[in-house]
């Protein structure tokens, strides 16, 4: 291939495998990990030492983006990257590397990309403004600062607890020569002496292609991908050979063991000084010795990770408790370092606290104590979340770090789930050992991190006096020339980026983003015709006559999903919804003539689920469907189905646990009916849905405290009759001809998955799918004339929502460009965001088109004065449908894109997958390729058909005639507000959230 050379290929147990390339002419790394899905990720790492606290590392980092030789313009980056279609860029640097990330949707723009970001990386400008604005420099009030730079950042967590206690532990662990010994993000007092010569010169040492490592995750054909490599290798060998390089780490990270224990005091600023911070740490193995470092990690969750381990029932689940959180952890030093952390352990504690901790570890050493059939669950969920998640990149990063030069450790390193698998052998004195070994028998550091008022007031003395100084010694003159300065190096960094170089770069057809393959088949479907389709069909020896999906997907697990039509349920039992969704999973069940009680109904759905849940709606809206969901391994496919039937059929209502359940939803009202934005939405749906038709309309949480209320005197009163409706309102929802059934997972590999259904209940025919759209009030039918101001007390700005119609068909052509039109108004720089926030009109404001309902409608958040935010939003809306106002092709493009890669990345997971191809084909009735069709309309929007959908709808928005409006205040301001939308032609009723809720159930 090229220069490159195939070092290794490896397969992980995820599934996907790792293929490890060299350059044999200019030593640039290449992994490619090939996971299936339509994203695109790059990880370029970098091996970066440091042996001061200059920050280097992190400084250049910020300087990368501000331009590079081939493209030395600030922002460049960014913007192509957004014609790319992806999400910006980002980096983070750690005490041992740099990482430069970017995700976009499809391969094609990625490959673009790549040699533009490779150029930045290897060749920045580096320029002395640039330095100037981004990392450190004296403003024209001789403060150190700016608003975005590297020293605010430091300024923002050097002082805090956490970074004062892992720096202390640096100092005592790791010697002189030892580059994890440094704060690579740049002390303050360090910062401030930097110059952008010693970054050029860090650059210089560790910026080479040789210490570069591409890491890219996704489906990316590796010819492609050697040829988009291609001009990045010519410009690297352009410049002729390099010195040779001593590989960073490898001499520097391995060092001493500690010889004693040492135990010091780390005083942090805070004006609070009741609670403090413990970290103990304790040399670690070496990173490549994986299966221990993988022991070590069961061992730590054994003891920490839930109510019931040892050191959370002994610290935390007590009456005083000595702590509120405890973990261990490790670093992926060369060798590491094992760390706990007990956090908020009350002052009085503390010193107490470490020998407390030893105490504990050394009882479990002499009672071996190790609770096997724990531990054994601990290992079993941890193999599962090894099949589960996609790999994190670390195994990679540690093998490009530390790992040796032919590809052995990045093999050794994914070997998880065999690590695991022979953990299960060992015995109670194995664990045992393992504790005493690393925890025990070795020198540990423990650091006491205290509060302190005094610290905390001394530093802010210290600091204000140095800026005092500063402030003198430059003098008057000399501040106004630093005011100059400033002002001179920003324009020098914002030299425009020339069109030419945007509309060189080409935005990428989405017909060239690979999505996951999702294979439908349908029960008793004649008309499928595919692989899972005859699959489901040989399965025939039982009559099955309901509706069931299958999706077949690429995964170790099942998720079988029950959508369920809610229109049958009697209108005065429709308040019933909120509670009985809430307590489902947690009732006692009646099973083949027995009854589980509630606790081993819990207990038993978490063993055999990874995750159960009841709601209304998806992801993608339809709340007037009942939603039950539980995923499983895979071999559990018939338990999932008999819980599912227990879940739906044989829950006991008990006063005992309604009474529980309704006063934990009662007790979470009062913090939502405080949130100004949802109280806009909570009232707009009053005003536009029929609360006796739709389900999700009666389970508002404002018309739920006068309900729930009287339901609990009538569980005192006369319990009986609360179960017996909650029963009928069971029976009416849960017909099995209201049931649609979703089962996703690897269908091809389900032995029987039709006729596991043979004990589920019948069904008539199926109820028709109940919209949004069904379920209007008069006012949400055809808005206008109605709008209401909110007197809320508990806030101290001003909130609204404004609605109007909007495309009610899943295949409106309207669609596609109203959501590119939505991009455009309220993206991040986009016209609101200028316009309005910018103005400080709001702190933000969105605009949303729900197809479902009909509607689209237009948020304020956070506002001054909601009216005037609205008034300019009117403004804004009038002079673009005149024209006096353009809509800029460029952003065009660049909203396209947005849009584009959040449809994409709504898919980007099997799971996902699966449920956009339901949601698609069963509840909008669309075909399979739905998504991608729209797509494709997204990148052939012209123009013309923004304004089309601008005129159409957004004008109507601003019209009192048809429009609704609801807007929630602090008292204060409602009259002004009021009076100010009036003036605007829109008349607003003033109410309060306890009388609009009144009104409406009267
Ligand atoms: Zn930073």
């Amino acid at each position: 291939m090229g220069n490159f050379e195939l070092i290794c290929e490896v397969p992980t147990d995820f599934g996907a495998t790792y293929t490890k390339y060299k350059s044999t002419k200019s030593g640039l790394t290449v992994v490619l990990s090939d996971i299936e899905a339509p994203l695109v990720n790059g990880y370029f790492v970098l091996a970066t030492e440091s042996f001061d606290d200059f920050g280097c590392p992190h400084t250049l980092e910020h300087l990368v983006f501000l331009g590079s030789e081939q493209f030395p313009y600030k922002g460049v980056l960014d913007s192509l990257a957004n014609r790319a279609i992806a999400q910006g860029t980002n980096a983070w640097t750690d005490v041992d590397h740099t990482c430069y990330t970017i995700t976009t949707a499809g391969s094609q723009g990625f490959l673009k990309l790549l040699p533009i970001y490779v150029d930045h990386v290897l060749y920045p400008t580096l320029t002395e403004s640039g330095y100037y604005t981004e990392v450190h420099h004296i403003n024209g009030e001789g403060e150190d600062a700016g608003k975005f730079v590297v020293y605010s950042e430091m300024q923002g967590c050097q002082n805090s607890s956490s970074d004062r206690l892992h720096l202390r532990m640096k100092r005592i662990l790791y010697p002189e020569t030892c580059g994890y010994r440094s704060e690579t993000g740049g002390l303050m007092e360090r910062l401030r002496e930097l110059s952008v010569e010693k970054i050029r010169d860090y650059h210089k040492a560790y910026y080479r292609p040789d210490n570069l490592c591409l890491i890219i995750t996704g489906k990316v054909d590796p010819a492609d991908l050697m040829k988009a490599l291609e001009p990045v290798e010519e410009n690297i060998l352009s410049k002729g050979p390099l010195p040779p390089m001593q590989r960073p780490w490898v001499s520097t990270g391995d060092f001493p063991n500690l010889t004693k224990n040492i135990e010091e005091t780390v005083l942090f600023a805070d004006e609070d000084e009741s609670m403090g911070t413990v970290l103990i740490a304790w040399n670690g193995p070496k990173c490549h010795e994986y299966f221990t470092m993988k022991a070590l990690e069961v061992l730590n969750l054994y003891l920490t990770d839930s109510p019931v381990s040892v050191l959370q029932k002994e610290f935390v689940e007590i009456e005083d408790p000595l702590c509120t959180g405890i973990s261990f952890d490790s670093t992926d030093h060369l060798k590491t370092t094992l760390m706990l952390t007990a956090s908020n352990v009350p002052i009085e504690e503390i010193d107490e606290f470490p020998a407390q901790l030893f105490e504990t570890l050394q009882r479990l050493v002499e009672a071996n104590d190790i609770d096997m059939e724990r531990m054994k669950m601990v290992i079993e969920k941890e193999i599962l979340k090894v099949c589960r998640t996609v790999p994190s990149n670390s195994g990679i990063c540690i093998d490009f770090l530390y790992g040796s030069e032919d590809g052995e450790d990045l093999k050794k390193a994914v070997k998880d789930k065999e690590y695991l698998a022979q953990l299960i052998d060992l015995t109670v004195s194995d664990w045992i050992n393992l504790l005493k070994t690393w925890y025990l028998d070795q020198f540990h550091v423990v650091l006491l991190g205290k509060p302190s008022a005094e610290f905390a007031e001394q530093m802010t003395e210290e600091e204000n006096q140095r800026i005092e100084k500063q402030r003198e010694d430059l003098g008057e003159k000399k501040l106004e020339e630093l005011h100059d300065a400033l002002e001179k190096a920003m324009a020098a960094n914002d030299v425009p980026v020339p069109n030419e170089i945007l509309d060189n770069f080409v935005i990428p057809s989405v017909s060239t983003i690979k999505f996951i393959d999702v294979q439908s088949a349908q029960n008793n479907s004649k008309s499928i015709k595919n692989a899972v389709q005859e699959h489901i069909n040989r399965d025939n020896s039982a009559d099955i006559p309901f509706f069931i999906q299958f999706d077949h997907i690429k995964s170790a697990f099942i998720k079988l999903t029950a959508h369920i039509s809610a229109s049958s349920i009697p209108s005065h039992l429709l308040p019933y919804t909120r509670i009985f969704l809430k307590s489902i999973f947690s009732l006692p069940v009646e099973r083949d003539g027995m009854t589980l009680t509630y606790e081993e109904v819990v207990k038993g759905l978490s063993e055999d689920t990874l995750e159960y849940d009841s709601g209304l709606g998806t992801s993608s809206g339809f709340r007037e469907l009942a939603v039950f969901s539980i995923k499983v391994e895979a071999s559990k496919y018939k338990k999932a189905i008999k819980w599912l039937q227990d879940i739906l059929w044989h829950t006991q209502f008990t006063a005992e646990r309604l009474k529980i359940v309704a006063n934990q939803i009662l007790n979470d009202i009062p913090q939502s009916k405080r949130d100004g934005h949802s109280m806009t939405i909570a009232c707009m749906r009053i005003i536009q849905y029929d609360a006796t038709k739709s389900v999700s309309a009666s389970r508002n949480v404002l018309f739920q405290t006068a309900f729930l209320t009287n339901l609990l005197q009538t569980l005192e009163n006369d319990p009986n009759s609360v179960v017996k409706e909650l029963n009928i309102y069971r029976d009416a929802l849960c017909n099995p001809a209201n049931i649609r059934l979703h089962v996703a997972g690897d269908i091809l590999k389900l032995e029987e998955p039709r006729t596991s259904f043979k004990d589920f209940s019948n069904n008539g025919p199926l109820a028709p799918i109940t919209l949004a759209q069904d379920v209007l009030s008069a006012a949400g039918i055809s808005p206008g004339e109605t709008g209401v101001i909110i007197n809320l007390p508990s806030i101290e700005n001003s909130f609204s929502m404004h609605s109007t119609k909007g495309p009610s068909k899943f295949d409106d052509p309207d669609i596609a460009p109203l959501l590119i039109m939505i991009e455009l108004l309220d993206t991040m720089e986009g016209i609101f965001w200028k316009l309005i926030r910018g103005q400080g009109l709001a702190y933000s404001c969105f605009l949303d088109s729900d197809v479902e309902a009909g509607e689209i409608s237009f948020s304020i958040y956070k506002s001054p004065d909601a009216s005037k935010a609205f008034e300019q939003a009117k403004f804004v809306i009038d002079q673009l449908t005149t024209k006096k106002m353009e809509i800029e092709l460029s952003a065009v493009d660049g909203a396209k894109s947005a849009v584009i890669y959040s449809m994409v990345s709504r898919e980007n997971t099997m799971d996902r997958a699966a449920l956009q191809s339901f949601a698609n084909q069963v509840l909008k009735h669309m075909p399979a390729s739905y998504n991608r069709s729209l797509l494709t309309a997204i990148q052939a929007t012209k123009v013309e058909d923004l304004y089309r959908v601008l005129d159409k709808y957004f004008v109507s928005l601003f019209d009192p005639k048809t429009s609704n409006h609801v807007v929630v205040s602090t008292s204060a301001k409602v009259p002004e507000i009021q009076k100010s939308f009036s003036s605007l032609g829109f008349n607003l009723k003033s109410t309060t959230l306890n009388d609009i809720a009144g009104d409406a159930s009267s």
